[in-house]
């Protein structure tokens, strides 16, 4: 579904990316772990082009869209994506953050929106909350609420970053579960994320990023149980 061939991203002097060949195929949940700083949101964000790739390339359903003809609003709408602040906007009802995007941006009419949002609302529990202003949910709320606008743009892959890193403890296993149901339904997931039980459980490959590169990759067991690098080893006795 998606490969980056060389993916290259610099601020100035500064090179965060230095050369990421990656594949992420259908229906697979990829976990992207590393320490803080390594390039890991940088990763993500070129991945939907919300930064430009300073070289190489991201294919994305076989179609090169680092090349400059390439309409991003249209790559945008089949990836989703969640932050680790929500991103909600703040001057609307959760039912308007829902539908806002597939009126605008796909055309669907003000009642199929709405029905597909309350559908949404349904998987996350949070039907009763439409009416409401982000301001009125919990940390756990608002971030399921952001993972279900994403959802209705039925996009083809969902990005995540640190999803929970902002949540209250108590709060994570609610938004844990929801992504978990997706991946089991068979989404598509980049999961940029610190949780290391959730990766094992429910990555089906794991890349560990440092310096700007994927210094190693596999499955859970791999990562987690042989390590082949110093460096993974050295991050994973820091984070375990
Ligand atoms: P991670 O998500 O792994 O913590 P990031 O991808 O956010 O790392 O950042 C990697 C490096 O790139 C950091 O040194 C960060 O300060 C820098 N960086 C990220 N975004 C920008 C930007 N827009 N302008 C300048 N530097 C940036
Ligand atoms: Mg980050």
């Amino acid at each position: 579904m998606i490969y980056t061939k060389g993916l290259k991203k610099s601020f100035g002097k500064l090179n965060v990316l230095n050369g990421i060949d990656s594949h992420i195929e259908k229906g697979e949940v990829v976990c992207v772990i590393g320490p803080s700083g390594s390039g890991k949101s940088t990763f993500l964000r070129c991945l939907n082009l919300l930064e430009e790739p300073t070289e190489g390339q991201v294919i994305f359903e076989g179609n090169d869209i680092t090349a400059p003809k390439t309409d991003i609003a249209k790559v945008r709408q089949k990836m989703g994506m969640v932050f680790q602040q929500f991103n909600l906007f703040n001057n609307m009802t959760i039912l308007d953050n829902i539908t806002v995007g597939p009126i605008r941006v796909k055309g669907l009419s003000k009642e199929a929106a709405e029905a597909k949002a309350f559908e949404l609302l349904d998987r996350v529990g949070l039907r009763e909350k439409a009416g409401s202003y982000p301001r009125e949910l919990s940390g756990g709320q608002k971030q399921r609420i952001a993972i279900v606008r994403a959802l209705a743009m039925d996009p083809d892959v969902m990005l995540f970053d640190e999803p929970t890193s902002a949540l209250d403890p108590e709060m994570v296993g609610e938004v844990l579960d929801v992504m978990k149901a997706l991946a089991k339904e068979g989404m598509t997931m980049v999961i940029v994320t610190h949780e290391m039980g959730f990766a094992k459980e429910v990555g089906d490959r794991v890349f560990f990023i440092d310096q700007g590169i994927i210094l190693e990759e596999g499955t859970p067991d791999e990562i987690f149980n042989h390590p082949k690098n110093q460096r993974t080893q050295d991050f994973l006795s820091k984070v375990l």
